[in-house]
């Protein structure tokens, strides 16, 4: 696949999709923010999986846990001692680099010079350093109040789990479902969104009997995992499964599979989400540094016992950067000169549903256009544009993934009819004003 990135960069600042964080002051390392339409795009990204995960089913719950947490959950969970990654720093090109990924280090780029042979690489032992973030909490710096800004939101649902269940009346299996901002001082950040120090997650705990069918909960949310990815749109050949192996399987973990995406260019396939199998090590866990019980009593069998966990994790930035690599695309334009950037993005996670244009500035037009704007935007974001030509208009939409154009023109007074464009086809049929809403929000639906 091609590299877009460089162009994606530019087009998501230029259009507003994604900025890089305080700009003004040079920026700052691997943060980035949402503008108009990138926060858009990502809300919905959110929402469908949302609605997937939450809303659509009876068996999972919804929480909002907070990023602070008690800094003994980081105990527990192992990352106080465990979520590190061996650093190296190079007195050549004064670069720091995880001691596993030297490749990136910059002396070594030049050809034939491999990891530690470059005779202008000098290179310090590998050093453990850990990506969480530490604050302080209470007003002061001691030791005692060290906190973390979490690394992931997993832990807030180990942690309320009980009281989920109790507050809820659910039986096992079922799942705990959130979405939030995690926090991870990265050594080797970049590649835009794809990884940051600050993201978010959308991520599910599901509880399963450790005597019952748990590998077929794994085999299921495997599946049902990759068919909403296929459903956001993203292309098939795009996307699969990567197992982990001996290596890289968690020492508690049963099984793990990654789905990745394609990105194209050197960075190719990439994971984008986790699916795990992680035993019951992290209920055992808390249980045992917490002092509090935290098993299951299943009435039918009259058994107890710490259910096992199967994981999904996703992040969200890393989707919402996948489906724009994926929509991205250059085309010619049959009959015209210029071509023409698209970002074919799934009409239900567009930005803006329809633009909507008055074809001249004059015989009514623009407010005939405004009224049917004004109507639309009660039910889904429309964007009103009456300057230029209108091929410029219907350019400036297509870079941004609006799936249809409404245009207002001499016959609108006559018959009450708009011409409605589609950005993919860019056929344009003649339909009645007052069916606008109903044939795009069908099409919104798929
Ligand atoms: P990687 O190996 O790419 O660092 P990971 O295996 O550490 O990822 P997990 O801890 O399994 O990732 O996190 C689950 C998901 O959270 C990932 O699939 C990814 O989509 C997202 N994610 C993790 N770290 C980052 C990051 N630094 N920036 C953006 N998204 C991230």
């Amino acid at each position: 696949q091609p590299d877009v990135m460089d162009k994606l960069v530019s087009l998501c600042k230029r259009r507003g999709f994604i900025f890089q964080s305080s700009e003004i002051y040079g920026g700052t390392g691997s943060v980035w923010d949402y503008g108009p339409l990138g926060v858009e795009l990502k809300k919905n990204v959110k929402d469908r999986w949302w609605h997937a995960m939450v809303r659509m089913r009876d068996d999972i719950e919804g929480l909002d846990a907070a990023i602070l947490m008690h800094p003994r959950v980081w105990e527990a969970s192992g990352h106080v001692a465990g979520f590190v990654d061996p650093l190296v720093d190079c007195k050549t090109c004064r670069g720091r680099f995880r001691a596993d990924k030297l490749e990136d280090a910059r002396c070594l780029q030049k050809p034939s010079k491999r990891p530690g042979e470059a005779e202008q690489c000098q290179l310090t032992e590998p050093r453990q350093f850990n990506l969480m973030f530490k604050t302080f909490m209470g007003a002061l710096e001691d030791s005692a109040s060290v906190v973390y800004l979490r690394p992931e939101t997993a832990q807030g649902i180990y942690v309320d789990y009980k009281l989920v269940l109790e507050s809820t009346r659910q039986k096992i299996p079922f799942g705990i479902a959130q979405i939030g901002k995690a926090f991870r001082n990265e050594i080797t950040p970049g590649n835009f969104i794809f990884r940051t120090r600050e993201f978010e997650q959308m991520e599910m705990q599901f509880f399963v009997d450790p005597d019952g069918d748990h590998m077929q909960w794994f085999e299921y949310w495997k599946a049902e995992r990759m068919r909403w990815h296929h459903a956001l749109g993203l292309a098939d050949a795009r996307l699969h499964f990567h197992q982990h192996t001996a290596e890289e399987l968690a020492h508690y973990a049963r099984a793990a599979f990654d789905i990745q995406f394609d990105f194209g260019g050197t960075l190719g396939f990439q994971e984008i989400e986790g699916v795990h199998h992680r035993g019951d090590f992290d209920l055992t866990r808390h249980q045992e540094y917490s002092g509090k019980k935290l098993e299951y009593f299943d009435q039918p069998t009259n058994r107890r016992f710490v259910p096992y966990v199967i994981e999904t994790s996703v992040g969200a930035d890393r989707v919402t950067l996948a489906t724009l690599v994926n929509a991205y695309r250059e085309e010619e334009v049959p009959g015209e000169q210029e071509g023409r950037v698209v970002l074919g993005l799934l009409p239900a996670i567009a930005p803006i549903k329809a633009g909507v244009f008055p074809l001249v500035k004059k015989d009514g037009m623009p407010e005939t256009a405004h009224r049917l704007a004004d109507d639309l935007r009660r039910h889904f974001p429309v964007f009103y544009d009456d300057s230029g030509a209108i091929g410029r208009r219907y350019r400036r939409q297509d870079e941004v993934g609006t799936p249809f154009c409404l245009t207002i023109d001499g016959q609108t007074a006559e018959d009450g009819t708009v011409t409605v464009r589609d950005r993919d086809t860019l056929q344009q049929d003649r339909i009645a004003m007052d069916r606008v809403r109903e044939v795009i929000g069908a099409r919104l639906e798929a």
